[in-house]
């Protein structure tokens, strides 16, 4: 609770309090992207059908051209553009900290995704965040997979 005044000097009381949303949020035209990860186990990009620059995350447009782009199934191994090691995270790893957040540009595609490397206690050192690392993606057991960008994770591909 704190105590404020305003330029009469008049004291308003304010209070934290919690408010919960709930909503229902739409995926629209990339749901494919999201039941492929939830119900098969596979990354999709797009790709621009006319000056064929690669899309991951995947867009349904292409930014350059305004033209549609087509999907695109990926191999699922990329490389390190950029990251860092995090001591604190997000709920979804709190349990496996710490954690890799980094850059991510998969092989087939020319734009990189923001996501976790998951890595042993061991491996957790920038040097295997330099750029050019390889990774390969990891999906969480398909029971667990609910169609959302945390169904999957990258970790060092040796
Ligand atoms: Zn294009």
């Amino acid at each position: 609770m704190a105590d404020r005044a305003n330029e009469e000097h008049e004291e308003f009381l304010e209070y934290y309090d919690e408010m919960t949303i709930h909503y229902l949020y739409s995926v629209g035209e990339l749901t494919k992207f999201f039941k492929e990860i939830r119900d098969n186990g596979k990354l999709f990009g797009t790709r621009c059908t006319k000056c064929g620059f690669g899309y991951f995350p995947p867009r349904l447009n292409c930014h350059k051209c305004y033209v549609p782009c087509e999907w695109v199934e990926l191999s699922g191994k990329g490389e390190v553009i950029a990251g860092t090691i995090c001591r604190f995270g997000v709920s979804n790893f709190t349990d496996k900290l710490p954690i890799t957040i980094a850059f991510i540009k998969m092989d087939e595609m020319d734009m990189a995704i923001r996501h976790t490397i998951l890595m042993s206690e061991d491996e957790c050192k920038l040097e295997n965040l330099k750029r050019g690392t390889r990774v390969k993606v990891q999906f969480k057991p398909k029971e667990q997979r609910e169609g959302r960008i945390t169904d999957f994770y990258f970790v060092l591909d040796k």
